[in-house]
């Protein structure tokens, strides 16, 4: 057995990660005066949140008519229905309140001429459940909306005396015998040291896991650890088939142009310089949803009409814009489209390509961020001491397909829904879970094996193998075939892991052993994502399937259910939550008006 000794921390929550969700659940459960740490293994202000550029979606009606009912109404036709009706309608209900608290913690939005909160056009956010015009409903800070966030909410959980450690792996959760999580095991990256926080509560809100593919926008820290995590405690991950691929990766780099530039009245063409999308969504044109864009474009470059030499992606123009209008409101990605691309955006088009961008499953939770362990008795049976908020949770509110700025209204609400839970239910007398040091020895064996791996292959070589499979047989366009090859190779290269080569031995900024840990994280994500999209036989948002191309509500509007384990997936399904919280006489949405029908633009 490994032997590592380690120092041991209590609190009544332990956070894990610092980007919106982890810093919302973070504040939200400092204020209520519960003894509360954060982990994260790269400087809070350097999540990937720090990225999110377009904005964060919520009913103000500042610059027109809106509504919570038509937000909610978007988000269940956005997720092609395979959302949960209860936790959409609570995303779309508290989302002002969610944003005139960040407002109030001091987040500079961007204002209108009388000074309220601006708010631009995104995909899919309509008026009129979805019978009238587009409305303005994403609240942006310019171009830098999730950096305005991510600082304002550091500095708040500071001010309210979070703890805060920082450069801390999270390696493993700590169970207990029952089922239980009690805690985390944490690897300090910068001095070696290992450290146990036992606590009432652990908050996974570790990210995307986008780095399982080859062209993500999401930053390289994003390698679904909480996910990783959870499978090896023997927890499953929910509807991991649903990847969303961004339509404007810049071609080459998968930089983001946000969608806030079509939002600004950007728009496609194609080689003949068509505006195409007016084909594909007559009412919605360049802003219908993303899998809808996304797919379009494929299309357009599988008919031999994309651009450049190779004919292998289209063009995003912006030059008709006014150029106060590109230095006002899109400032950052006029700079990355000359950085990335080397394009001046007042005079040419930026080439682009849809590139993985978010991940619509993730752990199940309900709609106050309590994981779930769904058994045949009970559906939504919850783990006892263990939380996920964030892109690493799936309550879920996005079901086979995210709406634009969608995402940082989950992470404010749920990450907030998460702290309002944990009041009612940590209770800040009672004693700290002790070590559980089973568990704490596995994970160090765990841990051990991978600092001596002494096979063959080098973790960076595998990695590679797996991001390339995953790109090739699990992208926009799925069939039948491509899916079982592409299954067929995942199970072979998760096969290897037990071959890996690690050659840095050392426990200090080893960062060959840190990729090592980040990989057995990205394996089980990736599994479950192909094996889910081989198994779903049905064409469902971001699951666009080539052999069945309609979408099956009788068989298949259920929850994928995997369970990971080495390189074997067990496949179960979870009912869709239909019943929204309220009815219509308590002021809730007309059921008649969210039932499935087909999803046009
Ligand atoms: C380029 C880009 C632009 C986007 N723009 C928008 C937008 O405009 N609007 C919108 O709604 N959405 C947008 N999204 C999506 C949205 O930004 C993300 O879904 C969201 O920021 C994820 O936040 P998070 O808090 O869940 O995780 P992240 O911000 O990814 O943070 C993860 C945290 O977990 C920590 N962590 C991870 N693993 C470990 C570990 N093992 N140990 C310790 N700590 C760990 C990290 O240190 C980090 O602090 C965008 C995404 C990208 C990539």
């Amino acid at each position: 057995m490994a032997a590592y000794e380690y120092e041991t921390h209590e609190y009544d929550v332990v956070v894990v990660g610092a980007g919106g969700a982890g810093l919302r659940a973070t504040l939200g459960m400092a204020e209520q005066g519960l003894r509360t740490a954060c982990v994260t293994k790269v400087f809070p202000t350097r999540s990937h949140t720090v990225a999110a550029q377009g904005g964060i979606a919520a009913s103000l009606s500042n610059m027109g008519p809106d509504h919570w009912q038509w937000h909610m109404y978007d988000t269940v036709k956005g997720s092609d229905w395979l959302g949960d009706t209860d936790a959409m309608e609570y995303l779309a209900r508290e989302a002002p309140k969610a944003v005139y608290e960040l407002e109030h913690y001091g987040v500079p939005f961007s204002r209108t001429e009388e000074g309220k909160i601006y708010q631009r056009p995104f995909g899919g956010h309509t008026t009129e459940f979805g019978e009238g015009p587009p409305v303005q409903r994403t609240c942006a800070a310019a171009d830098r909306t999730g950096h305005a966030i991510l600082h304002t909410l550091y500095g708040q959980s500071l001010k309210n005396n979070a703890e805060f450690y920082i450069e801390y792996f999270a390696i493993d959760l700590i169970m207990s015998d029952d089922g239980a999580c009690t805690g985390v095991i944490c690897w300090k990256l910068d001095d070696g040291t290992m450290h146990v926080f036992n606590a009432k509560m652990v908050v996974l809100a570790t990210g995307g896991y986008g780095r399982a593919y080859f062209s993500a926008t999401s930053a390289h820290t994003c390698t679904g650890d909480g996910g990783g995590m959870v499978a090896r405690a023997g927890l499953p991950l929910q509807d991991m088939e649903f990847v969303q691929f961004h339509p404007t990766g810049i071609y080459g780099s998968g930089c983001l142009i946000t969608e806030g530039a079509r939002g600004e009245g950007g728009y496609l063409t194609n080689s003949e310089g068509e505006r195409f999308m007016e084909r594909y969504a007559p009412n919605y044109k360049d802003l219908a949803p993303r899998d809808y864009v996304s797919r379009s474009m494929t299309m357009e470059i599988r008919e031999g009409r994309g651009v450049g030499d190779e004919g292998d992606h289209i063009h995003l123009n912006l030059s008709h814009l006014p150029k106060e209008a590109l230095a006002e409101r899109l400032p950052g990605i006029s700079e990355s489209a000359k950085i990335f691309a080397g394009v001046d955006v007042t005079k040419e088009p930026i080439p682009v390509l849809p590139t993985v961008h978010y991940n619509m499953g993730g752990i199940p939770t309900n709609y106050w961020g309590e994981v779930l362990n769904p058994t045949d008795k009970d559906p939504n049976a919850v783990v006892p001491g263990l939380m996920a908020v964030g892109e690493a949770g799936c309550a879920s509110v996005h079901g086979a397909n995210r709406l634009g700025s969608n995402s940082l209204i989950d992470l404010v609400v749920f990450g907030r829904a998460a702290a309002i839970r944990a009041g009612k239910v940590v209770d800040p007398e009672s004693a700290v879970p002790e070590t559980n040091t089973a568990s704490v020895d596995k994970a160090f064996d765990r841990f051990d094996g991978l600092r001596n791996a002494k096979g063959t292959i080098p973790t960076a070589e595998l990695r590679l193998e797996m991001q390339k499979t995953m790109q090739a047989d699990a992208a926009v366009f799925r069939t039948s075939k491509t899916m079982k090859e592409g299954l067929d190779k995942m199970i072979a290269i998760a096969g290897k892991m037990d071959d890996l080569s690690v050659t840095d031995r050392s426990l200090v900024w080893n960062s060959d052993l840190m990729e090592t840990l980040e990989l057995t994280n990205l394996m089980p994500n990736a599994l479950a994502t192909i094996a889910g999209a081989e198994a779903r036989k049905e064409s469902r948002g971001a699951h666009a399937h080539e052999d069945f191309t309609t979408r099956d509500d009788d068989k298949w509007r259920v929850h994928t259910i995997a369970r990971v384990d080495g390189n074997k997936t067990d496949l179960t399904y979870r009912p869709v939550v239909t019943d929204p919280l309220t009815t219509e006489d308590q002021g809730g949405i007309s059921v008649e008006k969210i039932k499935p029908k087909e999803r046009t633009f």
